[in-house]
């Protein structure tokens, strides 16, 4: 358990297509994450704000604001600046992987996810000595 009491680290999955999210969110949930969904920029802001997540998903190609814009105000706020930005992209183009990181990203995966290696791959952009330390000691345990 980390500072905020949390068992498992909380994923904001910001995501407008119900079916990617659904099985983005079960995968998580599989993996021993707490995904929660976000289907536009204002619930994800809003969710952002609130929960403090230990990571977020972010689709870039979102309806209306896009996922980069968004993660440019994310990282523009002192409150949040400090959450790791994951970009998702359908487009597995070098350029996607360019804007996402100009945007402040600190990491990308291109879609199709690999289901094998998704889990670990999130893992290694949650904050240090927050909540993946705790997954660390419940694999570990008798
Ligand atoms: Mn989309």
């Amino acid at each position: 358990m980390d500072a905020t009491g949390r068992v498992c680290p909380v994923v904001v999955v910001v995501e407008d297509n119900l079916d990617n999210m659904r099985l983005t969110c079960d995968l998580l949930r599989a993996r021993g994450f707490e995904p929660v969904g976000a289907q536009t920029a204002d619930q994800a802001l809003r969710l952002v704000g609130e929960l403090k997540p230990d990571l977020v998903l972010m689709d870039i190609s979102l309806k209306g604001t896009s996922g980069l814009a968004l993660t440019r105000e994310l990282k523009a706020d002192p409150t949040t600046r400090t959450i790791p930005i994951v970009a998702v992209s359908a487009y597995a183009m070098a350029q996607d992987e360019a804007s996402a990181k100009e945007a402040g990203c600190d990491g990308f995966i291109a879609k199709p996810i690999n289901t094998r290696t998704f889990a670990d791959q999130l893992r290694s952009y949650l904050r240090r000595g927050t909540a993946s330390e705790a997954t660390d000691r419940e694999e570990a345990g008798p």
